[in-house]
């Protein structure tokens, strides 16, 4: 990610070192990897419940239930959230997240290519009331020692779903 001017003052930006930059004003601003969560399911047999992204970038590869965290949102909160608005599940409907592990992917996005910076999670379903919507345009169900992570819409989700696999198989 690339910053030109200080979102403080517009005064342009030198960059310093890696992800820090600094303005005349001595402004200093931090190109931070925007944070999202992810949520695998995992059935008693070891299938594992994937989305099917329905829009771009990536529209129809493969992707965690799960999204960018909204503002200063506790990352256990965004999975509530993103879980009610992609499957209209509520936290009764499934075990307590429990985290997995975090990877780096990236995001193309109006034009600039976002670091983002992603913490995973596991779960297994208590419902078969599964309704996609918002961005999941299906499910998509796998025996999680097949996924096909030439499928996986990014970096961060094929490192998510081999740590799933080191973990449970
Ligand atoms: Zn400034």
């Amino acid at each position: 990610m690339e910053m030109n001017f200080c979102r403080r003052c517009g005064a342009p930006l030198t960059h310093l070192q890696q992800h820090v930059y600094e303005c005349e004003n001595k402004h200093i601003l931090f190109a931070n990897a925007s944070p999202t969560v992810g949520i695998f399911f995992v059935t008693e047999d070891n299938q594992v419940l994937l989305s099917v992204r329905g829009i771009e970038p990536r529209k129809g590869m493969l992707d965690s239930f799960g999204g960018f965290v909204d503002g200063a949102e506790p990352l256990e909160v965004a999975v509530a959230r993103e879980l009610e608005e992609e499957l209209g599940l509520k936290p009764g409907d499934y075990t307590a997240p429990e985290y997995l592990t975090s990877g780096v992917g990236n995001y193309p996005y109006k034009n600039e290519v976002l670091p983002i910076l992603s913490s995973f999670f596991w779960s297994r379903l208590l419902t078969n009331n599964l309704q996609p919507q918002d961005d999941v345009a299906d499910i998509a169900t796998y025996s999680l020692a097949e996924v096909p992570l030439e499928k996986l819409h990014d970096e961060d989700i094929v490192h998510g779903i081999k740590t799933l696999q080191q973990k449970l198989l």
